[in-house]
């Protein structure tokens, strides 16, 4: 097992299925353009290598399927029922949720039981001029039908000033209403943001800010989090739960077990670094040459990681899989 000098090693890994999202979030994708996937993405074969390969070779254990959008990727299909064959101990996927209704027999019987689904806002209008794309009550169409199938649900809402302050308490209610537990996901400095200093600081909210906002309304007190989570939980008592994923202001590089592999082969070791090591020629390989080399990587890979704070990385979230 590869393991750092601060105990760090893989243990998570989120695979990007595709590029391509039918959103174009203001915060994510500069250039407003919808459905564009990379060149080269690899097949769903060669990403079920890898993902084998890594189990082995990293000592994955956990398995979020990404994107992009993943539910807009012809390779969905194959991609979860192989994957499903792999041992891994927890699958689950990050979506937009407006394909939701319908792939969610899929997910069923691919043995998907815990869905995250962005959401930034209820308000019809500012959910069009955020996500640039899809449709609101579709997603909450989904986010019922999902709910009503027996699946765990997250809510991902990155708190943006000047755009959807005004829904942090909204989306709090609706989702301890319908038990699922909202994530606060601070703004992160990825892309045109981490060029943009003053865009991103115009937006940022902090945890300080939104527990604030959130006590305004609601007693808290903090709750379990795995120690290796993203995320600091909270408990309402005898209400829900709700978290935060505070980037900037409790950064979690520490405990970071996290590993990305883009869809086109690409595996990223951290956010915040530009390092990228390609593994798609690897996948083509036999297990016996393709293990050691891949071991060599997962090292450089690893000795990517911040020691302490994340402080921001040029890739678009969307390429490398939120
Ligand atoms: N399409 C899927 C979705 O919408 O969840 C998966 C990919 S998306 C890139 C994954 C997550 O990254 C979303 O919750 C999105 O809000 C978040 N995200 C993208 N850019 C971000 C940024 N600059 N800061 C914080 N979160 C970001």
């Amino acid at each position: 097992m590869i393991v750092d000098r601060q105990g760090r090693r893989f243990r998570n890994l989120r695979v990007s299925l595709t590029a391509a999202c039918n959103y174009a979030c203001t915060y994510c994708v500069p250039d407003g353009k919808r459905l564009v996937a990379a060149q080269d993405e690899l097949s769903a074969e060669a990403m079920l290598r890898g993902v084998a390969y890594l189990i082995e070779a990293a000592g994955i254990e956990r398995l979020r399927i990404t994107g992009g959008e993943p539910l807009v990727s012809p390779k969905l299909d194959s991609f979860l029922r192989g994957v499903s064959q792999l041992g891994l101990t927890d699958i689950s996927l990050t979506s937009n949720g407006q394909l939701l209704a319908r792939k969610l027999p899929l997910l069923l019987e691919c043995g998907i039981r815990r869905l995250n689904i962005s959401l930034d806002t209820l308000d019809a209008a500012a959910f069009r001029s955020i996500a640039r794309g899809g449709d609101l009550a579709t997603v909450l169409d989904g986010l019922q039908q999902a709910r009503a199938a027996g699946m765990q649900i997250k809510v991902n809402m990155v708190p943006l000033r000047g755009q959807n302050l005004d829904q942090v308490l909204p989306l709090l209610d609706y989702c301890l209403v319908n038990g699922f537990e909202l994530r606060f996901i601070e703004l992160m400095r990825m892309g045109h943001l981490a060029r943009d200093g003053n865009g991103f600081q115009r937006q940022f909210i902090g945890m300080p800010e939104l527990l604030e906002l959130i006590g305004s309304r609601y007693d808290y007190v903090q709750a379990h989090a795995a120690l290796d989570a993203t995320a600091l939980r909270y408990a309402i008592p005898g209400v829900g739960h709700f978290g935060v994923i505070a980037n900037e202001s409790v950064p979690f590089c520490r405990t970071c077990s996290r590993l990305r592999l883009s869809s086109t082969g690409w595996l990223h070791g951290c956010l915040s670094s530009s390092n990228r090591h390609y593994v798609g020629d690897l996948l083509d390989k036999p297990r016996h040459q393709a293990l050691p080399a891949l071991q060599g990587l997962l090292m450089k890979a690893l000795g990517d990681k911040q020691d302490v704070a994340f402080s921001g990385g040029a890739t678009v979230m969307k390429i490398i899989g939120g």
